[in-house]
């Protein structure tokens, strides 16, 4: 496999957003990686798969304390989040972080057989097809990565806030997904961080850690929502009548 020139790409998404991704990994793990500056501190929402610095990556934009959120701990959104002094997290999702055994593969054969088999329509490849199309230097080992391990530094729950100086967040629970899902809402902009809660393709909710009867309560709390914008964990950002779509096709699907 080739060595990728660089690991992360980046966007501006205007109100002080930027998005960063990560090209060379597969759709179905390829997280959004939110940065939004305030005025005393900065907001970073999840942290990409963890194969190259994303600390680095972010070191022109670091000028005050910044603030690391998992909307949740499988594994493409907290892969760097070791790197980060402040991590906040939901008490249902912090000691699988502790200590992380949740599966994390970078080869379809790493993903537990029932899971590949619910995933076969995303392109998940057979076998020891890599989830990689580049490496992200020389001599990178495929077969042994691992999450790193990091716990908390405080924990978060329905109704907290996460205050920039000039901007607020608001965080809500959004189980379903899994447990301790959360999403982040800037109600002065009307923009909602929604982690993997709802994001613009298929919703995954026969993960390990997935619970479709609470997904169903979540799915029909972001419907009402009053929101301008939803950035997503993966996917295209999208409006309020999108959000109602794809509410609307899960329910329809599920409920
Ligand atoms: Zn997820
Ligand atoms: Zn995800």
């Amino acid at each position: 496999m080739k060595i990728a020139g660089r690991w992360f790409e980046r966007r501006e998404m205007g109100d002080g957003i930027t998005l960063l991704w990560e090209p060379h990994v597969h759709p179905l793990i390829r997280c959004n990686i939110w940065f939004a500056r305030g005025r005393d501190r900065d907001l970073l929402v999840d942290t990409g798969v963890g194969v190259a610095s994303l600390r680095n990556e972010i070191a022109d934009l670091i000028d005050k304390p910044l603030i690391a959120v998992a909307t949740h701990i499988h594994y493409d959104h907290v892969g760097c989040l070791h790197e980060f002094d402040i991590r906040l997290m939901h008490r249902l999702e912090a000691p699988r972080m502790e200590d992380y055994r949740e599966f994390a593969a970078l080869t379809a054969s790493g993903f537990p057989a029932e899971l590949r088999a619910s995933l076969s329509g995303y392109g998940l490849g057979e076998g020891d097809a890599p989830l990689l199309d580049a490496l992200p230097h020389k001599g990178f080992d495929l077969a042994a990565y691992r999450v790193v391990s990091t716990h908390a530094t405080g924990l978060v729950e329905e109704g907290d806030a996460v205050d920039l100086g000039d901007r607020r967040f608001s965080v809500f629970h959004l189980p379903g997904h899994s447990p301790g899902s959360i999403g982040l809402w800037e109600e002065a902009s009307g923009t909602l961080f929604s982690g993997d809660a709802v994001y613009d393709g298929p919703l995954l909710d026969e993960l390990p850690d997935s619970d479709i009867a609470v997904y169903l309560a979540t799915i029909r709390r972001l419907r009402g929502m009053k929101v301008r914008v939803v950035h997503g964990g993966h996917d295209p950002s999208f409006g309020r009548d999108r959000l109602v779509e794809i509410c609307d096709a899960y329910l329809a699907l599920r409920g």
